[in-house]
């Protein structure tokens, strides 16, 4: 079968003038809008019980809306009722299906400045972050969509020797959760979604707490484009309340999330342990990225890519650099510029254009990755450089961009996920042993490598167990349907988002031999 051709989003080119005027003629008008959000269930958004108030983290004194958290017994009308619905949306076909979530995407791109303004206003993003979001969660929606034709538009016919008819069915699973991080609060959001309903599955959401009011938006929005309201339900919470009732439910047929390792594990663990099917846990998880750069690499190209990779979100992405290896010829000058280049970086406001690096998602964010810092100059580690705090830093959860030296990557406990950089620096003899550190941290999410010389290029990239290698390039901002995103080990279980697998954990199959 021959289907849709399908290209990548190309979001928003502040350079037209025409495009760029209304956009932020837009973003005035919602500058001081207050949201409200609630569970979404049977289609109504349940605004019982008392709310809790969102305030942003570029200045805690403003306030973006308030949210209402689902309790036990509104997760349980929820399971009951998505189980209700999935034999219809499951022999619902594929083509529809698909077509909804095109429909979306087109919803997506139209209400473009309400998610940018949320983005900023209730994630802390860049307006330039934002833009990226809707993209990506345009070309999620699209890339399933046409994904979910591939996978299940036909059965696949395999032979039959003896004359019987042998055909292998995907369909879905049953009600799957969906469990996303507030760092990708629109594209991780909709694109475990996405895949979750493009293979027939019912989906219940719990989006990170920090980021319901975007979630919320998004739901309306995919019920408007054709996803029936049972089809889809949104349940804000905790983990801890939410989430836990949600994985511990013996109806659930799979689990998508993304976030940290010690909470997948505690899903993993809740499944085990919980009665019904054992159902598949789709997890992308944190890194220990590094970067590795050899003395052939040119010293202005990395300190770009470095900027990029560890500083750009505030460093809230999984892929973020947090180890950069320096070959030790190469170290100082790559340190000087590196220097001078974070001394420029604007930390301010995120919704001014000038801003490299907004604040990080919340209060407690700011405590871990401070308390990281005075650990590590407590242990006498050398600042390389920080970056000078804009004037509204004091408003809001602002942590300051820092490079310092450390001996080795073994020396860091666990992720630090905000604008952290650790240099460590090595010998060309000791690759292997740089090698083995990184590989000996368990995680295996990004890798960054800086040389130009091909095979010292080769050998790293073959002997690190990473998801996602990058070749003198940053090591952020995966593209759907590109670079298939995702980790290994204590990084993730794989398939890879945006790629051509992801879909398979989604579905179960289904063999039919008929010899009539
Ligand atoms: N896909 C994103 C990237 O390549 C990272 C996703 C995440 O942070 O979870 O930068």
């Amino acid at each position: 079968a021959i289907f849709p051709d399908r290209t990548n989003s190309r979001g928003l080119n502040m350079n037209i003038e025409g495009l760029r005027t209304p956009f932020f003629q837009e973003l005035a008008r919602l500058a001081d809008r207050q949201w409200q959000a609630g569970p979404v269930v049977g289609g109504k958004t349940l605004t019982q019980g008392s709310a809790n108030t969102v305030v942003s983290p570029q200045d805690h004194h403003r306030q973006v809306g308030r949210v209402h958290f689902a309790d036990q017994a509104t997760v349980a009308q929820a399971v009951g009722r998505a189980r209700a619905a999935f034999k219809g949306w499951r022999d619902t076909p594929v083509e529809q299906r698909a077509r909804a979530l095109e429909k979306l995407a087109e919803l997506l791109e139209a209400h473009q400045a309400e998610f940018v303004s949320l983005c900023t206003r209730e994630a802390g993003k860049l307006l330039q972050d934002g833009i990226d979001e809707v993209r990506e969660a345009v070309d999620f929606c699209r890339y399933y969509a046409n994904e979910g034709r591939k996978l299940m538009a036909e059965p696949t016919r395999l032979p039959g020797y003896t004359g019987e008819l042998n055909l292998l069915h995907a369909q879905g699973r049953g009600p799957f959760v969906c469990i996303s991080p507030w760092n990708f609060p629109l594209a991780i959001f909709l694109g475990q979604v996405a895949a979750a309903l493009v293979t027939g599955n019912t989906v219940l959401a719990k989006p990170a707490e920090q980021t319901s009011l975007i979630a919320h938006l998004a739901v309306t929005l995919a019920h408007q484009a054709g996803i029936p309201a049972e089809v889809l339900q949104l349940l804000p919470g905790d983990g801890a309340t939410v989430g836990a009732a949600l994985t511990q439910d013996p109806h659930i047929a799979g689990v998508c999330f993304t976030g940290s390792t010690d909470t997948a594990q505690l899903i993993n663990l809740t499944l085990a342990k919980r009665q019904g099917a054992i159902v598949p846990l789709i997890a992308e998880t944190g890194g220990q990225n590094a970067m590795i750069v050899d003395s052939t690499a040119l010293p202005e190209q990395v300190v770009r890519d470095v900027l990029r990779a560890a500083f750009q979100s505030a460093g809230q992405r999984c892929s973020a650099l947090r180890v950069l290896y320096l070959q030790e010829d190469i170290a100082e000058r790559v340190l000087e510029i590196l220097r001078g280049a974070m001394k420029e970086l604007s930390v301010d406001d995120p919704a001014l254009c000038s801003t490299d690096v907004g604040p990080v998602i919340d209060q407690g964010a700011r405590a871990g990755l401070e308390a990281h810092l005075a650990r590590m100059k407590a242990e006498g580690k050398r600042i390389i450089a920080e970056a000078p705090m804009g004037n509204c830093c004091d408003k809001g959860f602002y942590v300051r961009p820092t490079a310092l030296e450390i001996g080795s990557i073994n020396e860091l406990e666990k992720e630090q996920f905000g604008p952290i950089l650790h240099v460590v620096r090595f010998k060309a003899k000791d690759i292997d042993k740089v090698i083995d550190d990184i590989n000996g941290t368990g995680y295996g999410l990004t890798l960054g490598i800086h040389s130009r010389n091909e095979s010292f290029a080769d050998q790293v990239a073959k002997g690190i167990n990473a998801g996602n290698i990058y070749i003198n390039r940053d090591q952020i901002g995966a593209m759907v349907g590109v670079q298939p995103f995702g980790g290994q080990g204590l990084s993730g279980t794989g398939p890879k988002a945006g790629g051509p697998h992801y879909l398979s954990r989604f579905i179960t199959e289904k063999t039919i031999t008929n010899n009539t």
